[in-house]
């Protein structure tokens, strides 16, 4: 089994970015050495930090599928990559940050709606819009493959004008997000895959909050939402499969992993029994 896992808003609380709520899962899933992927909008950097903070070891995807880095020597098998970087191998089926910067100011111009992208925004602004402190601020304006961005008028519109120019929008907790041809589920594609090689018959969970996970909620074989602030679900995802969790952020993908490990383990007792 592998876990895909959204940060904010998921595993990290919507406000405090806090994940000790979700400690009971997280202690389970190491104890049965089920690797957790983190799969996020965020940057390598931030992602680093996290890693650090939750003792993870695992192979993880920035900027909604943007980058995929797997740390040297994970896999024994032999996998294509493009190129390697502090310690990882890295795959990028992300497009370069200032092609997407270039394309949101033309989406500005053309529709005539104020967009405000991270880099066009203060170090301060960036800590008022998200409450992140000034080092997670500054690791959050470190991207390589997506710019996040504030829409100023109607989204809808701003979105066509996206696509029509060959470019993806997606919606994460906080920001909008325009991307190339990558996204959250092409990501566990590709991750999944390698793990294959090894592992043919690994099956994949995927935890998320909003819009910009329903592609790795779709391509994993177990897709769980947990409640944004306030307790709802976000209305724009819904799958047929998919678990809705008893809780917001941290304590849905808690209470969501342990009802979920303890239903998976008496169904394959069973099976093993027949
Ligand atoms: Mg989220």
């Amino acid at each position: 089994m592998l876990v895909f896992t959204d940060l904010d808003g998921t595993l990290l609380d919507h406000d405090t970015y806090s994940f000790d709520a979700a400690l009971p899962a997280l202690r389970l899933l190491e104890k049965k050495n089920i690797p957790l992927i983190i799969n996020t909008s965020k940057t390598r950097g931030e992602i680093e930090m996290y890693r650090s903070l939750l003792g993870n070891r695992h192979p993880f995807v920035s900027e909604n599928g943007g980058g995929i880095f797997i740390p040297e020597g994970y896999f024994r098998s032999k996998f294509r990559y493009d190129r390697a970087s502090g310690g990882y191998l890295v795959i990028e089926p992300g497009t370069p940050r200032e092609e997407l910067r270039d394309v949101l100011k033309s989406v500005a111009d053309e529709t005539g709606i104020r967009l405000k992208g991270i880099s066009d925004m203060s170090l301060s602004e960036i800590m008022e819009a998200t409450g992140l402190d000034e080092d997670s601020a500054r690791l959050a304006t470190e991207r390589s493959y997506s710019e996040p961005f504030l829409i100023y008028g109607d989204e809808e519109k701003v979105r066509r004008k996206m696509v029509e120019k060959g470019y993806n929008h997606t919606r994460g907790s906080r920001f909008h997000h325009i991307l190339g041809e990558n996204d959250k589920g092409k990501a566990v594609r590709i991750l999944s895959g390698i793990y294959r090689l090894e592992s043919p018959s690994i099956e994949t969970l995927g935890v998320g909050d909003s819009p910009n996970d329903l592609p790795m909620l779709m391509e994993v074989d177990f897709p769980m939402l947990v409640r944004k602030r306030g307790g709802t679900f976000d209305s724009g995802c819904r799958l047929e499969n998919m678990t809705l969790a008893d809780g917001e952020g941290p304590a849905g993908f808690n209470s969501a992993i342990l009802k979920f490990f303890i239903r998976y383990e008496e169904k394959t007792s069973t099976e093993n029994r027949i």
